[in-house]
């Protein structure tokens, strides 16, 4: 798995769907429980990759690890703490590639999992350097958990899962408002 510097916002992006399958946003529930289900992932946001059931483990781990990167900035706690953390990530197989276009490259085929730690740590490197903390955000749904990181252009993302906790949301208001209307 590779990513351009200049496509950062992919590997946040990654990084964000990574965290929405973890069993804390799910009420408990594991959400990525087989290695065809991380390469579907992967496939879902551009990325080939083939993770073995063995390194599911370790991707589980990692997940943990951007979890609390993102939350770390979160609740405010120093940036450059956090940089230095996702910048270890960040480090595997850094490369000059982008054949016409040059570009820094990172990541790595070697490994699954150095590789989409490169690449998803250099993603919320590149947004916290590039946006901003506050682009670093708790899921504004009150019965979600979820964390993510707002790489849109106009940078009001408000929820995890928008498919998801943002319908719930609107669902509720929607059932609320009928409620005091009748
Ligand atoms: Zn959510």
């Amino acid at each position: 798995m590779q990513l351009a510097l200049s496509d950062y916002s992919r590997g946040a992006e990654l990084a964000t769907a990574l965290i929405s399958t973890a069993p804390r946003v799910w009420h408990g529930v594991e959400k990525l429980t087989s290695a065809a289900e991380v390469d579907d992932l992967l496939a879902a946001h551009g990325f080939a990759g083939s993770c073995t059931p063995a390194e599911l483990g370790d991707v589980r781990d990692l997940r943990a690890e951007l979890r609390a990167i993102v939350d770390e900035i979160v609740d405010g706690e120093g940036v450059d703490a956090v940089v230095r953390r996702a910048s270890t990530l960040a480090t595997g197989g850094l490369t000059l590639g982008g054949g016409d276009r040059p570009d820094w490259v990172f990541g790595s085929d070697a490994g699954l999992v150095d590789g989409l730690a490169a690449v998803t740590g250099m993603g919320l490197l590149g947004a916290v350097r590039a946006l901003g903390a506050q682009r670093f955000r708790a899921c504004a749904a009150a019965f979600c958990e979820g964390a993510f990181v707002d790489v849109s252009r106009a940078g009001r993302r408000r929820y995890c899962m928008p498919d998801l906790c943002g319908n719930r949301v609107n669902v509720a208001a929607h059932r609320a408002r009928r409620r005091s209307a009748g």
